[in-house]
């Protein structure tokens, strides 16, 4: 998989996608990530690429032009499944969006910044639009870092035990069950008994039973009946 990633502030995005998981992905070649600095594709001789807005009004807002051509030297030279803006007005974002982009081979990733982007940008160039929640932050590039991580953990071999992407929370509408370490007994606060028991099949329902039981407690937007 590739992802593309265009920005305005390409060190806001250096640091996420270079630890953990995300950077063992890449390193073991499972997904190529490209942090594009728009200010590349700027004629203008400060490298800017905002301007203000036509009929007036508070903030900057980025022009077509670098995008354009920023996405159409990527197009060039491949085929895209999605080029997709970050916006708070886009589509929530979830589990099940990143299982499905999740299974895509090309996308790129337009983080805006100022008071937005130029709408053309929007009407002719974009395919889809995420929103990470319901405020506004400052830039697109930490919604984008969300995106790519929530995606990158979810390809095949990017996490040593496949079952443990499988059973995080949302896989399936359940949150996750909880989890124990050592030591079994810390001050008197003590591990279930039953995770202690190696009892595998009783083990697995108790964790079935408490996912079922924090998702209704805790999300009962999610829980359906069984
Ligand atoms: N004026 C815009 C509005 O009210 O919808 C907000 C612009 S925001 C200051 C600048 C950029 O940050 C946006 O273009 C977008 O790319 C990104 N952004 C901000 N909040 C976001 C969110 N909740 N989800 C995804 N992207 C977001």
């Amino acid at each position: 998989m590739r992802i593309d990633i265009l920005t305005v502030m390409p060190d806001l995005l250096e640091s996420p996608l270079n630890y953990s998981v995300v950077k063992r992905a890449r390193n073991k070649g499972l997904v190529e990530i490209n942090i594009i600095n728009l200010r590349d594709f700027t004629k203008d001789r400060h490298r800017s690429v905002d301007d203000y807005p036509f009929g007036g009004g508070a903030g900057m807002v980025m022009m077509i032009e670098p995008v354009f051509d920023a996405i159409g030297k990527l197009t060039g030279e491949r085929g895209y499944d999605e080029i997709i803006y970050t916006s708070p007005d886009g589509e929530p974002f979830n589990q099940k969006m990143a299982n499905h982009l999740s299974l895509k081979n090309n996308i790129i990733i337009l983080a805006g910044h100022y008071k937005g982007i130029d709408q053309r940008i929007r009407d002719h160039l974009i395919t889809k639009e995420i929103s990470i929640g319901d405020y506004v932050l400052s830039g697109g590039e930490i919604p984008a870092a969300i995106i790519t991580d929530a995606i990158v953990r979810l390809i095949p071999g990017a996490i040593g035990d496949e079952q443990s992407a499988l059973s995080d929370s949302f896989q399936d509408d359940i949150l996750a069950p909880p989890l124990y370490t050592r030591p079994a007994d810390f001050k008197g606060w003590k591990v279930p008994d039953i995770l202690l028991s190696g009892n595998m099949p009783e083990i697995e329902k108790w964790r079935h039973e408490q996912a079922l039981e924090r998702t209704k407690k805790l999300r009962p937007d999610l829980h359906k009946e069984d």
